[in-house]
């Protein structure tokens, strides 16, 4: 496939101010191969084409087949009217395959091999915000085919970006008034209310907590907070990685209990921006599960994306004491655990 001949830019949407990136060769992704796998090969297991180069491993990163964004890419369309902006694709799409296993989630992997998970996802997020084009550092794992996954061999990815996204943006903002009339941050202080209190706190280990947030979007909505008041990824020292990999783990087991069956989810990583000083930033996880019960998907329609209006179908201290339920179960049969359901 010729790159140059396929159209490859970010838009600017004046109406809402946010970068949208169009790539036309990425309607050409296969979707869902697994369906018919006698006829496909998993780019992502061993033996595969991309990972020839590789004797052995256990968590890689590759570049995306389909990438979003390009180091090198094309010149940006240009209009006549002024509020119609495009910009360049700059960028990189990135692919952690997290095991050499073809099904599997993270709490499928043994404590030890989530653990080089997270510091693969910390290796690649050094090493791509010092790029000088890149503004934010992207890392976000989707699961199961309600979320749109098109291949099934447990992965995540990474997008370094050419500009903030609009929900960090706001993050920024929240957590800059806060400590500019609070004093301190929101999300230190949030973390240590919810563990006084215990109505919406899910699971504690020595460094993380997981919960229900009292503003969930989502039914079943978990924030995974650091006690400690980490800027970013990067600052996570050796023991943080590994009881961040105990708590993301659990969360998962916690959702596939819940459901009983392989749940789907999406995880994101919440850093600041690279480039610039925020140190009022507190780094967290987010994960966004859409069922608001066992059998009833929860779908955002015309009140979320026509006006970014949630309903919270529910009451989250009620489904906050089921995911502590469901804790319990999962941490029972995970073996491994460092810490304890609440
Ligand atoms: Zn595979
Ligand atoms: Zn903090
Ligand atoms: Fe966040």
């Amino acid at each position: 496939m010729n790159k140059v001949t396929k159209l490859h830019e970010i838009r600017w949407n004046p109406l809402i101010k946010q970068w949208i990136i169009v790539a036309e060769h990425r309607s050409m992704r296969p979707w869902r191969p697994e369906e018919k796998r006698e006829a496909f090969k998993c780019p992502f297991c061993p033996g595969a084409p991309e990972l020839a180069y590789l004797e052995s491993w256990n968590t890689v990163s590759l570049p995306n087949k389909y990438p979003a964004l390009l180091e090198s890419p094309p010149s940006p369309s240009r209009e006549e009217l002024k509020s119609l902006k495009a910009g360049k694709a700059k960028g990189e799409c990135r692919v952690v395959i997290e095991t050499p296993e073809h099904e599997g989630d993270l709490h499928t992997l043994s404590l030890e091999h989530a653990v080089k998970v997270i510091e693969l996802f910390k290796e690649e997020y050094v090493k791509l915000s010092s790029r000088s084009y890149v503004r934010y550092v992207a890392i976000f794992r989707n699961k199961g085919k309600e979320i749109g996954v098109s291949l099934t061999h447990p992965h995540s990815q990474i997008y370094a970006l050419p500009f903030t996204p609009p929900r960090i943006k706001v993050e920024l903002e929240s957590m800059r008034e806060y400590h500019e009339s609070e004093g301190g941050c929101m999300i230190c202080d949030i973390a240590k209310y919810e563990l006084s209190r215990g109505r919406r706190t899910i699971y504690e280990n020595e460094h993380y907590v997981a919960l229900l947030p009292f503003y969930a979007m989502w039914p079943y909505e978990v924030h995974v907070y650091p006690k400690r008041h980490i800027n970013s990824i990067k600052d996570l020292s050796e023991e943080e990685c590994i009881y961040l990999a105990d708590v993301l783990r659990v969360v998962t087991a916690t959702y596939t209990a819940l459901l009983e069956r392989d749940a789907p989810y999406i995880m994101v990583f919440h850093n600041p921006p690279v480039k610039g000083r925020y140190e009022h930033y507190h780094f967290h996880v987010e994960f966004y599960q859409p069922y608001r019960e066992k059998d009833k998907f929860k779908h955002a329609a015309g009140i979320e994306w026509g006006f970014w209006v949630f309903t919270y179908d529910g009451l989250p201290e009620k489904k906050a004491g089921e995911l502590r339920e469901a804790c319990k179960k999962a941490v029972g049969g995970l073996g491994d655990v460092l810490g304890k359901c609440k």
